[in-house]
C-alpha cells in the first residue's frame, strides 16, 4: 500500500484497506478572497492543505492511520467581495457543500472526520455544522481553525502586537513564505492595524466581545489587517511545526475517542 496520506492519491480498495484501521479523515477547508497586494486569492485554501497534510504526515510517522481531502477550495467571504477575484460561496451554499463532503466520508465508512479550517469567516458556520450534521444527519465531525490549537504559542511567537495577526498578517505571510515563497510578494506588503472600538476584535487570536458585519473595504484600503512585513520565512517554517504538531497532537486525541455510534445518515 502507497504511503500516501492523500485521499485522492489512493485507489479505491487502498481506502477500503484503510478502513479496517479506524481512520482519521481530515478536510481542509478554505476560501478564495483578497489577501492584500503581496499574497494571492488562494491563501486559505493553500494553508489550511499545508498545515493538515503536514500535521497528517506526522500522525502517519507515529503509526496512525489517516487520510487528508483536496481542500474545498472557497468558503464564506461575503465580506471580501469589494475586492476583485474573491468568489464566495453564501451561508446555505457552503453549509451543504463542506456537509456533503462529511456525509459522502460517513458513507464510505470514515467514523473519525475532522473538518481543519484555515478561513476565519468560516469558522461560525462550521461549528453550526458539527451540529445539524449530527442533530439532522446522525453524523458525528469534529471541526476547528488550524490556529485554535495554538493560540499560546502564537502568543510567544508573535512579534507585533495585538492587531497585528488578522488578514494577509505577520502570521500567513510567514507560514506562504515558508511553504510557497513563490507566492508572496514583500515588496508590497503593507502593515494596517484597525482602530476601532475595544469591544471589537482586532486580532485573529484575541477577539472582541461583540460580533458585528463588516465589509473589509470599509476597514482597510489594502485588504490587509496586520503586520506582514514583521513576516519572514524561517519563523514561518518554525511556526508551522508548532502549527503542526498541535494539530498531530490533536489527531492523537481523536483517534481515542469513544468511536461515534453508527446512527446512520437519516436523509
Ligand atoms: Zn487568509
Amino acid at each position: 500500500m502507497t504511503s500516501t496520506v492523500q485521499l485522492g492519491e489512493m485507489s479505491w480498495p487502498q481506502v477500503r484497506t484503510l478502513l479496517e484501521k479506524d481512520p482519521l479523515v481530515a478536510v481542509p477547508v478554505g476560501a478564495f478572497e483578497q489577501h492584500g497586494h503581496h499574497l494571492p486569492l488562494q491563501v486559505d485554501a493553500h494553508l489550511s492543505q499545508a498545515v493538515t497534510t503536514r500535521a497528517a504526515e506526522k500522525a502517519s510517522l507515529q503509526g496512525r492511520a489517516i487520510a487528508v481531502t483536496p481542500a474545498v477550495w472557497t468558503g464564506y467571504s461575503p465580506h471580501h467581495r469589494d475586492f476583485p477575484g474573491t468568489v464566495t460561496l453564501d451561508d446555505t451554499a457552503f453549509s451543504a457543500i463542506v456537509g456533503q463532503i462529511a456525509r459522502s466520508l460517513w458513507h464510505s465508512g470514515f467514523r473519525r472526520i475532522v473538518l481543519v479550517n484555515g478561513h476565519g469567516g468560516n469558522a461560525h458556520l462550521l461549528r453550526n455544522l458539527t451540529q445539524t450534521l449530527r442533530y439532522d444527519h446522525g453524523i458525528s465531525v469534529a471541526a476547528a481553525s488550524y490556529w485554535d490549537f495554538a493560540v499560546p504559542d502564537i502568543a510567544d511567537w508573535r512579534q507585533s502586537p495585538i492587531g497585528g495577526i488578522n488578514h494577509a498578517c505577520e502570521m500567513e505571510t510567514a507560514l506562504v513564505l515558508a511553504t510557497r515563497p513563490d507566492l508572496v510578494d514583500m515588496d508590497k506588503a503593507r502593515d494596517h492595524y484597525l482602530d476601532r472600538s475595544r469591544y471589537l476584535g482586532a486580532d485573529l487570536v484575541a477577539g472582541g466581545s461583540v460580533t458585528t458585519a463588516a465589509s473589509f473595504a470599509e476597514l482597510s484600503e489594502t485588504g490587509v489587517i496586520g503586520a506582514p512585513t514583521l513576516a519572514d520565512a524561517d519563523r514561518g517554517a518554525a511556526l508551522l511545526e508548532i502549527l503542526t504538531d498541535r494539530l498531530a497532537a490533536f489527531f492523537a486525541d481523536y483517534a481515542a475517542w469513544p468511536k461515534p455510534e453508527d446512527l446512520g445518515d437519516r436523509s
